[in-house]
């Protein structure tokens, strides 16, 4: 019987995509995707430490697998990700979970199949975390699960070190792939007949820094719109400080890359953006969409905001929710700051009680909910493109997101996973649009 392999995969789009390659190594090693647990003959966390919530969550999931371990003495249990990475967090899950058998890293995924053999050969688990970033390994090929979108790493790790963040403790410095790699890899998706890539790193606007042979992002999104075929081209993160011109002027030449920027600004307050490490300005990032906007009239914005970071006033928060109306992002992740040790803002003075958390963040969840609805409202009436991406077994209808990432549902007596259709939005209902196929 073939082995059947089971992943459960926390955080990030970064996150989900590594599991897509976990996946693929698992596959070459004979293993079939199970959707039941209880099925498995591995299980895997792909975890993160990103947030408190996150982890807590990862150690309640593995816990509970404790039965089935005693019931099935055979059974692989493998955990990986960021926050086997985090300094002391393996003698941790070791002492709460005895049960584990496999631990690597977010860094040494790549070797799971020699680790797994490992453990087969072997009583002892096995714990193998690579300390310090490695070469970038190519040449794996992913098991993905999302056509027609398909997800490219461009770099690892990050170099910033954001004040509240733990990615380049436990991710490591920024690494590129060289621009060939790239390139060869997005050819053959489109040939293969994905029709949305996106383009991933922590900070996609500092692509090539560490290359040192003149390459840099605006060239790099350029090469890879250029690439025959109809497909859609998204690219996430980019930092604002490191956000330029030229990728403006390369947005603009091709009709392939989405007119819409994840630009994360986190605060609306200079003060705060400075604790945070960020780099640049409220005044600054004004100046970033003004210009965005003035060279692509019709680009979205869409952004990430951290509320209750240490020593934030009611000032500063009214700041954030300034500026959220101001810039009117199409949309927002919305998150209360999360102390993880080992971060500067975990040593702060002035850590926000999490009344004052709760507060800040139920009243900007509102006023970005709000500003989203009213977006939605404007589609009414007007036909947009939709990539069809799925089909909704609970609501018998289609869905499929437009070039600025909002999500359209429509009902179609064929299957229209993988094509893009027009849609007469004749609904909206928060974030998502409902309409009619015009063709
Ligand atoms: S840019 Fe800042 S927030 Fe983003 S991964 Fe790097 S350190 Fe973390």
């Amino acid at each position: 019987m073939q082995k059947k392999y089971h992943i459960v995969t926390y955080g990030c789009q970064m996150n989900v995509h590594e599991s897509e390659k976990i996946a693929g190594i698992l596959h070459k090693m004979g293993y079939e995707e199970t959707a039941e647990k209880e099925n498995a003959d591995i299980i895997l966390f792909n975890t993160c430490c990103i947030r408190e919530n996150a982890e807590n969550h990862a150690f309640g999931n593995i816990g509970a697998l404790k039965k089935l371990k005693k019931a099935n003495p055979n059974l692989l249990i493998a955990v990986g990700g960021c926050m086997t990475q985090e300094k002391g967090k393996t003698d941790v899950l070791k002492k709460k979970f005895p049960f584990i058998d496999i631990m690597f890293g977010a860094l040494n995924f790549e070797e799971l199949e020699r680790l797994i053999i490992k453990k087969q050969a072997q009583k002892k688990k096995v714990i193998e975390i690579r300390e310090k970033e490695g070469e970038i390994v190519e040449g794996l090929k992913p098991f993905r699960t999302s056509y027609p979108n398909a997800w490219v790493n461009i770099t690892y790790g990050c170099n910033n070190f954001c004040s509240y963040c733990i990615v380049p403790y436990v991710r490591g410095r920024e690494r590129s792939r060289k621009m060939a790699n790239i390139i060869a890899e997005v050819e053959s998706l489109v040939a293969e007949g994905y029709k949305e890539i996106t383009l991933l790193g922590q900070n996609v606007n500092s692509y090539g820094n560490d290359l040192n042979d003149g390459s840099n992002f605006a060239t790099l999104l350029d090469k890879v719109a250029s690439i025959e075929g109809k497909f859609r081209l998204r690219f996430m993160t980019s930092h604002p400080k490191d956000f330029t011109e030229e990728v403006v002027s390369v947005m603009k030449k091709h009709d392939k890359i989405c007119k819409c920027v994840h630009l994360p600004v986190q605060a609306g307050s200079n003060r705060i953006l400075s604790l945070m490490n960020r780099r640049y300005t409220r005044e600054k990032y004004l100046e970033e969409v003004a210009f965005l906007r003035k060279a692509l009239p019709q680009a979205e914005i869409t952004t990430d905001i951290i509320v209750g970071f240490p020593t934030e006033t009611e000032e500063d928060y009214l700041q954030t929710e300034d500026l959220v109306k101001t810039v009117g992002f199409a949309s927002a992740f919305t998150f209360v700051y999360s102390k993880r040790q080992g971060t500067k803002a975990a040593e702060m003075e002035g850590q926000i009680d999490e009344a004052t958390q709760k507060d800040r963040i139920m009243r900007l969840v509102a006023l970005v909910n709000s500003l989203t609805r009213e977006k939605s409202q404007k589609y009414i009436g007007k036909t947009v493109e939709i990539l069809c991406e799925d089909y909704d077994e609970k609501k018998g209808l289609y869905l499929g997101r437009d070039e600025f990432g909002r999500m359209g549902y429509f009902s179609s007596k064929e299957n229209k996973i993988g094509e893009f259709v027009n849609l007469k939005i004749l609904s909206a209902n928060g974030i998502s649009l409902h309409g009619e196929l015009t063709d």
